[in-house]
């Protein structure tokens, strides 16, 4: 089995994830979970379960990002989430342009370079909407489980238009409409047109030089992935991870540091 040289450590708002790479930055261990309180706690719990996979921490070099990075005690550095999704995408295409990273509360948009530098960025971390949370609430509000809602928006070609754009409005919306007979699938149609709506204004402040990438929780939609190539006219990259991204770049950091 190939021997982990470097980790990187990922906490963001809604979900930990910690990656292992080897000598040529290839992941070969991660682990993801709900982000708990305790963030020391929980890192910790992940750093036990790698001294078991690597047998001993000694000298393997730790970066950590998101959130809560800067409780993460046994990290030689703490780098932004920017930065590290921008090596993490680097590594997994090979090549710059635009990244739209949507975790569970925020959202970002890089604009990344042929070398892999960020050339710019516009991030969202006050609002839910534009983030996973706004569809999540939805979800659960609509009793529907969260990996079917890209489906089901996509199942139809009517979409019911949602105006709020607060996450808590638009919820009550959505109960609205269906008391008036909208048809679920039009429904959610309508809330992820509204994220990408939010996203598409974050992209044109940072300028869209294809090709066009998606990372983070949410990459995992369809109806994401499939709106914002409609309103880009573009087609969008998912690296095969996007979830651990970040994580990812952190363990390239560290590894390069090293
Ligand atoms: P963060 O790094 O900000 O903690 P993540 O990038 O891990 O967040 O994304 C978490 C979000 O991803 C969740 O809040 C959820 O909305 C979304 N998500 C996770 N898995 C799926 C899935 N299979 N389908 C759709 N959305 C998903």
């Amino acid at each position: 089995m190939k021997q982990i040289e470097a980790l990187g450590i990922d906490f963001g708002s809604t979900t930990a994830k910690i990656v292992g790479v080897d000598r040529s930055g290839q992941m070969i261990w991660y682990l993801l979970e709900p982000a708990e309180p305790r963030v020391e706690d929980q890192v910790e719990r992940f750093l036990q379960v790698a001294r078991q996979v690597i047998g001993s921490l000694d000298g393997i070099p730790v970066v950590a990002t998101g959130y809560g990075r800067r409780l993460v005690q046994l990290a030689s550095r703490q780098v932004t989430e920017i930065s590290c999704h921008a090596r993490g995408v680097f590594q997994e295409s090979g090549h710059g342009g635009t990244l739209v990273d949507i975790g569970g509360q925020d959202s970002k948009v890089i604009g990344i370079n042929s070398d892999g530098k960020v050339l710019d960025f516009a991030m969202n971390d006050k609002c839910s909407a534009g983030t996973g949370r706004f569809l999540e609430n939805t979800a659960s509000r609509l009793n529907v489980p969260l990996e079917q809602l890209g489906d089901l928006a996509l199942s139809t070609m009517e979409e019911a238009s949602i105006s709020s754009t607060c996450t808590v409005f638009a919820e009550s919306e959505v109960i609205s409409l269906i008391a008036h007979g909208v048809s679920l699938p039009s429904i959610l149609r309508g809330l992820h047109h509204s994220l990408i709506r939010r996203i598409m204004a974050m992209v044109r402040t940072v300028g869209m030089v294809p090709p066009l990438m998606l990372s983070g929780g949410v990459a995992q939609n369809p109806a994401i992935r499939r709106l914002l190539e409609e309103e880009t006219g573009e087609k969008v990259l998912i690296p095969q991870y996007p979830q651990l991204l970040g994580a990812q770049g952190a363990a390239l950091i560290a590894l390069e540091n090293h």
